[in-house]
């Protein structure tokens, strides 16, 4: 039987072996480049600490692929691991990213208009180099067949063996990589494929539970404090959610650079007020878009496993029209229970020119998509909120039109590694200008109703735009810089809203400084819409300290 081998045939664990060597050394590349960077490690004490480090991850990944890799899952997983190591190096490499479970949930519910602004040659070089190339190799080579006995006793002899010496060099070296890890946490999420696996585990672990809970309502009590007693006095809320624009970046936060002229002068006439210090309660859209529109807030949010009903639940409740307009990747569960409209199905060339469309589209599209909302809830109050496309990118250059790009040379490019950082921000702060414009015209229309209305923006996270070698969000909340977490927010009022309430502008101009958060959303829209419900803190509620006869 033996001579039917090829005598160049693999056994298997050797194989594997091989497999591993690759996924420890080149499958983690931007954690071997972090470490060499870092200044603690430096000559031999480099050497030593790489060196230990390197034993560890290549015992460990042993361990683990000996215990459930067997021959006829080697190939299909090996590929697997190629992919997933390949593409996690790349974006850790490219844009500074670590892999964690918020990372993950952001990839899988990216769509294909988002994936297409990430592909780039480089991107194809990495698939070719990572991927291709290795998988191919692995896929072509002759595995001898080894009977099932001595198989299993080679593959958890070797499993045994490596975790024995995963646990002795980690013990040795226990104090260097204690330290290392300690005081740089980011190197935790960038162990491939550990990273990966531990967020997938995570994130299904965490849906799976989620999933078979019932719906919580909430608000139950939820009633308007007065009944308007038509439409046209009913009032009309516009909730813009901005997407990607960092509070940094914002001409009405004292940026630098004027990205808010617009906004500027109706700051100027005092019916607007910029909020300075607001916080995000997530990185990403998929933490943040769920979290802003919740009762619980961030913690109570971060650690409960329950499904609630949001914030328009609560007000369609009270009688009110509710609308979501959405240029974005959807609602995130926000809106499911209120008429909802994703601005790809309307096919407006004059906005969507090239498949994406530019926000103004959702103003566009305003007026007649409120006039199909049922009348009755509309003479109770009406209220909308426009999920923008705002600054997303990488393809920042993709959010202005060609009329609206004062900042220039802008980065005409989606890789952003091939501009130099000054145009990358060109391009963001072009973005900027673009949502400067598209609130303030949302302001004139709003002002050209006789109704009252009300203007309320807050942007879900911020964005890194090269800090730190970071580039676009998405990191874990304890490591996330200032500039993926603190947001632009500001609110607009109409005299006539602001006379009907006796609400004073300068007190709430006098809160602008405040440090405030996205907890602060969900109690701040009940305030604007005059809902009341046991649910509501007045404590969060930025109207609250400024209306009359308080
Ligand atoms: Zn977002």
């Amino acid at each position: 039987m033996k001579l039917l081998t090829p005598r160049t045939a693999w056994h298997p664990t050797q194989l594997l072996a091989v497999m591993v060597l690759w996924l420890t050394t080149a499958g983690n590349l931007p954690f071997w480049m972090a470490i060499w960077r870092l200044p603690e490690t430096q000559g031999l004490r480099a050497l030593t600490t790489m060196g230990s480090l390197w034993v560890i991850l290549l015992a460990l990944l042993t361990w683990f692929l000996c215990l459930w890799v067997w021959p006829r899952w080697l190939k299909p997983v090996g590929v697997a691991m190629l992919v997933t190591v390949t593409s996690s190096s790349y974006f850790m490499l490219t844009y500074g990213v670590v892999i964690d479970a918020s990372m993950l949930a952001n990839v899988v519910q990216t769509d294909v208009r988002e994936v297409r602004d990430l592909l780039s040659w480089p991107m194809l070089a990495a698939v070719l180099m990572g991927v291709v190339l290795p998988g191919v190799w692995l896929w072509r080579q002759p595995i001898r067949s080894v009977p099932a006995k001595s198989l299993i006793g080679r593959q958890l002899g070797t499993a045994l063996l490596a975790f024995l010496v995963a646990m002795g060099v980690f013990w040795m070296s226990f104090q260097d990589i204690a330290s290392l890890t300690r005081n740089h946490k980011q190197l935790r999420y960038m162990i491939n494929p550990f990273n990966s696996l531990y967020a997938v585990t995570l994130l299904t672990v965490g849906q799976a539970a989620q999933a078979t809970r019932p719906l919580q309502s909430i608000g139950e009590d939820a009633k308007l404090l007065k009944t308007p007693s038509s439409e046209a006095s009913a009032p009309l809320v516009v909730l813009i959610l901005g997407e990607t624009a960092r509070a940094a970046n914002f001409g009405l936060g004292g940026y630098a650079r004027d990205t808010t002229p617009q906004l500027r002068q109706l700051r100027a006439q005092g019916d607007l007020v910029y909020f300075s210090d607001v916080k995000s309660c997530g990185t990403s859209t998929q933490a943040s878009v769920p979290c802003m529109f919740s009762h619980l807030g961030k913690s109570a949010y971060e650690s409960s496993k329950d499904r609630y009903e949001s914030v328009l639940d609560v007000l369609q409740r009270a009688g009110m029209a509710v609308l979501w307009l959405d240029n974005q990747s959807g609602c995130k569960g926000v809106c499911d229970r209120v008429p909802s409209v994703a601005t790809t199905a309307l096919k407006v060339p004059e906005y969507c020119a090239s498949g994406e469309c530019l926000d103004e589209v959702m103003l566009h599209e305003l007026p007649q998509q409120l006039a199909a909302l049922d009348p009755l809830k509309r003479a109770q109050g009406t209220v909308v909120v426009m999920h923008q496309m705002g600054s997303h990118g990488p393809a920042y250059y993709k959010r202005s039109p060609a009329a609206m790009k004062p900042f220039q040379p802008e980065c005409s490019s989606h890789a952003l590694q091939n501009c130099p950082p000054e145009h990358i921000v060109n391009a963001y702060d072009n973005s900027i200008v673009y949502t400067d414009h598209f609130i303030a015209k949302t302001v004139k229309w709003l002002q050209a109703q006789s109704r009252p209305t009300a203007l309320m923006y807050l942007s879900d996270h911020g964005e890194s735009l090269g800090e730190k070698g970071l580039y676009l969000h998405g990191m874990p909340y304890s490591l996330a810089p200032k500039e993926q977490t603190h947001v632009p927010m500001l609110v607009w009022l109409s005299k006539p809203l602001q006379r009907e309430r006796q609400w004073d502008m300068n007190c709430l101009q006098s809160q602008s400084a405040k440090a405030l958060s996205h907890d602060h959303l969900f109690h701040s829209v009940l305030g604007l819409t005059q809902v009341s419900t046991q649910l509501a803190k007045p404590e969060l509620n930025l109207f609250s300290a400024c209306a009359a006869g308080r």
